[in-house]
């Protein structure tokens, strides 16, 4: 990717303010650059892998300040450390590898990088050790991009998603699909090599159902991305209501035990973490969905707007309605907004502690966003519209939008293979829009094809440097 991956490349992997640090060592002579600053007992580059060695990394005395003593320089210790070594191809690379346990201050690691950056390594970009690892074959695209799904991971399901997908589970799903595929284009070309005898290898109505059925496939890998991308990125919810209908008050309390949870962490940003709750191991993020109305005519126009526009990227509405102002009445009027088939709609009756022994509409739920009465029962409602049956079944669930939009084009590759099949496409030109079809399957895993550079950078940019 930089036409330098043979270099021993460094990098700290671990985050500044814990006792101790990890920094990472790669590359053919990753044992070698260490050994010119560790002391231990032996050379790091004799030793086996998955071992640890114990020893002092120092500042070579040819190095060190020639002023500071009259005779011969001594070396200068920089801090006690554990190195794990990893021999190639037995390590996250797949070269030979150490990852050096410091103490965690912020100069030993950067004195650390300074020195073996000095014996011979160089800073790692990000993304790198992950590039290494794929272009080594330690693993494929899909599964490098859960690497950085898991380490942004912040629920259960999102966990789940990205340790499923690094397994390789869903790559091999992705892989069964490109063999099918490959199998027709077989098939197809084998009649080609024949076309003067006129043969039909591939009998036509067989070839459509194994088409269809490989279009379902697709089909539903791209329709699973709605649930995917809402665990990754943290369920949408909007709740709306007429003003003083209790929506800030509920969403304080939907907060509240979580944030006093998280708000213990040191250096995390409340502002955006005050607007998530974790329940039953998924993410819910809720939208702005300011006041509805104001006195001021072009102010009550924008909130209007932001709610609607909450309403549109939402995948559970919260509509709140007050007891108080509600009557008697058996129904609840329809929404005044639109709710999609791929939204779900709550509805929820408030200020129940105002209205004793009021009967609820049917389907409707009760709270008392004051006391907390009935907020269990919401929390369990919109938990259960959030099905991750699939996800926690070992199903693909596709949560990348770049294996989405992939699908896509697979998607309507295939129509116009089915297409072409339909009105007779001649076998060679059949065989080339399935073709297409498995370079897009193929682009998720980056196997069996070159994935072009830009694809790689635009993956690995987003990584945090170490990884
Ligand atoms: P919003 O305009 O929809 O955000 O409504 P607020 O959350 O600001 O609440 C409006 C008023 O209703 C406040 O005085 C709240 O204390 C009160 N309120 C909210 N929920 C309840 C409830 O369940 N019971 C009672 N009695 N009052 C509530």
């Amino acid at each position: 990717m930089t036409g330098a991956d043979h270099d021993t490349i460094v990098a700290p992997a671990t985050a500044p303010g814990g006792a101790i640090a990890v920094v990472r060592v790669s590359g053919a002579e990753a044992l070698a650059v260490c050994d010119r600053i560790f002391r231990g007992r032996g050379k790091l580059a004799d030793a086996a892998g998955y071992t640890v060695r114990y020893g002092r990394i120092v500042e070579p005395s040819a190095a060190a300040d020639p002023a500071s003593d009259s005779g011969a320089p001594a070396e200068r210790t920089i801090d006690d450390v554990l190195v794990t070594l990893f021999r190639a191809p037995h390590s996250y690379t797949g070269e030979d590898s150490a990852e050096i346990s410091c103490h965690g201050s912020q100069y030993i690691v950067s004195e650390l990088l300074r020195l073996l950056c000095r014996a011979g390594a160089r800073m790692a970009e990000p993304g790198e050790f992950t590039v290494r690892a794929y272009l080594n074959g330690k693993m494929d695209l899909s599964q490098a991009e859960a690497v950085a799904d898991l380490i942004a991971s912040s629920s259960r399901a999102a966990h789940t998603l990205a340790t499923t997908q690094l397994r390789g589970g869903y790559s091999a799903d992705l892989e069964a699909l490109r063999g099918r595929l490959l199998q027709l284009v077989s098939l197809l070309e084998l009649e080609l090599d024949f076309s003067e005898e006129e043969v039909e290898f591939a009998d036509r109505t067989q070839l459509r159902e194994t088409m269809e059925q490989i279009d379902a496939r697709i089909e539903a890998m791209r329709c699973s991305f709605t649930l995917g991308n809402a665990i990754k990125q943290g369920v949408a919810v909007a709740i709306v209501g007429a003003p003083n209908a209790g929506k800030s008050t509920l969403l304080n309390r939907l907060l509240n035990e979580e944030r006093a949870l998280v708000s213990e962490i040191a250096g995390t940003t409340r502002d955006v973490i005050e607007e998530r709750t974790n329940i039953d191991g998924v993410e819910f993020r809720f939208l702005d969905t300011a006041g509805i109305r104001t006195t001021e005519d072009r102010l009550e126009r924008m909130g209007i707007e932001r709610t609607l526009s909450s309403i549109a990227r939402a995948r559970i509405i919260i509509r709140l309605l007050d007891a108080t102002q509600a009557g008697d009445s058996d129904t609840v009027p329809a929404p005044d907004f639109e709710v999609r088939r791929d939204q779900r709609l709550l509805t929820v009756m408030n200020k129940l502690d105002r209205c004793p022994g009021r009967t609820l509409p049917e389907g409707v739920l009760g709270l008392s966003a004051k006391t907390g009465e009935g907020l269990d029962t919401l929390r369990c409602a919109l938990r259960a519209a959030v099905d991750t049956e699939a996800l926690y079944h070992g199903d693909t669930v596709v949560s990348n939008s770049r294996h989405a939009e992939a699908l896509t084009a697979a998607h309507d590759a295939l129509l116009r293979a089915l297409e072409g099949l339909h009105e007779g496409l001649p076998t060679d030109l059949l065989s080339e829009e399935i073709r297409q079809v498995i370079g897009h399957i193929g682009t998720i895993t980056g196997r069996g094809q070159i994935t072009p550079d830009e694809v790689l950078q635009n993956i690995f940019s987003k990584f945090c440097i170490g990884k």
